[in-house]
């Protein structure tokens, strides 16, 4: 760009005031020559008086026209140096202020907002090296606002680590001490939604060989749309994808996409899903639907829900380790069932309950017939199987609040809520007969076993645990006497002695 150099315009003015110098001295050089001829009549004045007699009035008259236009030119000259004076004074001082005042002024309040952090962008035109310094102030002001704008998003985003490492942080803490899955299932969905907001959190844990879900926690509830349906998809995606995350948004249209929502009655507009995993071990995922304030999960936002599941997947690890273990004291290793000692808890519990709202309960012992025989003629392996394949066929005969217990060796408890002795003489038949019709397949060929079962009823048989207990294996004792694949009750048990014992 050409520039106007400031100095030019400096020698501008000062041609005007040389010019306007030269002029003033011409002027003077007039009234110095007015001066002289004033003198020359002034001698022919004097010649005049002295007795001279010259042509004196016309000498005189002439000289006199002569003073007077000298004197006018020199006015006018002077008068127009004046005026050029004045004209180049106005135009120096508009030159520098339009030039040198307005834009020094732009800068410095420019300069002034800058340190307050605002930048504005400078218009100075005129091409002179002020309106350079102004271009060049422009370059430095964009250049410190780009260099603030970057540090001012490093900051923000070194201010969201801390946030997020402070809320898995809280996370870990107050995972430290749950035991229960469901318990620590909800916190990390809790703790996930200040992290990444979305309207549906879910985490569903599975059993890798199965594939089924085992544990399944949602920001809604199970039943609400079809949220499991859709997270049955999404687990079934992310075996296929080797347990990669999966980002969708809707408007992408992504292929994987239509699978995942085939059939769901649900409104997605876009997913994540991470999978939790402990080392190698999938232990199931963590799936946010639909993000809130946004169209779509970001590669962040995937690092960020990664973590949580990191932080997440030793609390999960450790509670599902504590419930397994729970299970293990509470259940019979060989069969599954309730062990001796649940027994126990559960009876007490039952007739606590059964006394606190006045209502019946019964109980069943059950024995098998010649199981010692069962295993001489099979071996002791195959009756093991048979033992599993008898507590599958109590579980199936019975209601959700009934229990079956192993009490030990080849006998079985069932303890019956809110049942007469009647309603339990009925569970003991059905059981007598499904145990009696069922072959048990012993290395191809069909065995068959009895039972003798045993009832006593709270409160008429017994107020108390051990009462009941006693109750329930005299009735079994009974069976045992009456031949065996039988049933009896405590009340005939006691008939039956009374009648055995001669009356005194
Ligand atoms: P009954 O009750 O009809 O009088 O005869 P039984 O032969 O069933 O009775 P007994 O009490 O004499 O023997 C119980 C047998 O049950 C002894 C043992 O061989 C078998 N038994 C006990 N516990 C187990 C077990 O865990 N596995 C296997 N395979 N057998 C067991
Ligand atoms: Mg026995
Ligand atoms: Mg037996």
């Amino acid at each position: 760009m050409k520039t106007l150099k400031l100095s030019s315009i400096y020698s501008v003015g000062l041609g005007f005031l040389v010019i306007t110098l030269l002029i003033g001295v011409l002027s003077f050089s007039y009234i110095y020559l007015s001066a002289e001829k004033i003198l020359t009549i002034i001698n022919l004045h004097m010649t005049e008086r002295t007795g001279l007699t010259l042509p004196y009035s016309t000498e005189l008259l002439k000289s006199i026209d002569e003073i007077d236009a000298i004197r006018t030119r020199a006015y006018v000259l002077f008068s127009f140096a004046l005026l050029l004076s004045a004209l180049g004074a106005i135009f120096i001082f508009s030159i520098y202020k339009k030039n040198i005042m307005g834009p020094l002024h732009q800068i410095s309040s420019a300069m002034q907002k800058m340190t307050q952090g605002e930048f504005e962008k400078l218009k100075v035109g005129g091409g002179t090296e002020i309106s350079v310094l102004a271009d060049r102030f422009n370059v430095m002001g964009q250049t410190l606002q780009d260099e603030r704008k970057e540090l001012q998003g490093a900051v923000s985003r070194e201010q969201n680590i801390v946030r997020k490492l402070n809320v898995l942080n809280e996370l870990n803490s107050s995972l430290i001490f749950k035991l229960s899955v469901s318990e620590v299932l909800e916190s990390i969905i809790s703790f996930s939604n200040p992290l990444i907001k979305s309207e549906i959190k879910t985490i569903a844990l599975i059993n890798r060989l199965t594939r089924q879900t085992t544990h399944f926690t949602s920001s809604l509830p199970k039943d609400y749309g079809d949220v499991t349906l859709m997270t049955n998809n999404i687990i079934r995606e992310l075996f296929i994808n080797k347990w990669m995350p999966i980002r969708l948004n809707v408007s992408s249209g992504d292929k994987r996409f239509a699978d995942i929502i085939e059939g769901v009655n649900l409104k997605i507009n876009n997913f994540l899903a991470v999978p939790v995993m402990i080392g190698e071990d999938i232990l199931g995922t963590l799936i946010l639907v639909n993000k809130t304030g946004a169209n779509e999960f970001t590669a962040e936002d995937e690092d960020t829900a990664l973590m949580v599941s990191f932080h997440g997947s030793a609390a999960i690890e450790k509670a599902l380790l504590h419930e397994k273990t729970v299970e293990l004291a509470k259940t019979d290793g060989l069969t599954g069932l309730n062990n001796h000692r649940t027994f126990h808890e559960t009876l007490e519990e039952e007739i606590q309950r059964a006394r606190r709202f006045d209502r019946n309960l019964s109980l069943l012992l059950i024995d098998i017939d010649y199981f010692k025989k069962f295993n001489d003629t099979y071996g002791h392996q195959e009756g093991d199987s048979a033992l599993k394949e008898l507590a599958g066929i109590l579980s199936q005969s019975l209601r959700s609040i009934d229990s079956a217990a192993r009490y030990g060796g080849e006998e079985f408890t069932i303890i019956l809520p809110e049942t007469p002795l009647e309603g339990a003489l009925n569970t003991a038949k059905r059981i007598n007969n499904e145990v009696r019709k069922h072959s048990f397949d012993i290395m191809g060929n069909k065995a068959h076993i009895t039972v003798s079962i045993g009832v006593s009823t709270f409160p008429d048989d017994a107020m108390d645990r051990e009462g009941l207990i006693k109750a329930a294996d005299d009735a079994l004792y009974l069976s045992k006497r009456k031949g065996r694949n039988a049933i009896f009750t405590f009340q005939q048990y006691k008939i039956e002695s009374a009648e055995a014992t001669p009356q005194s």
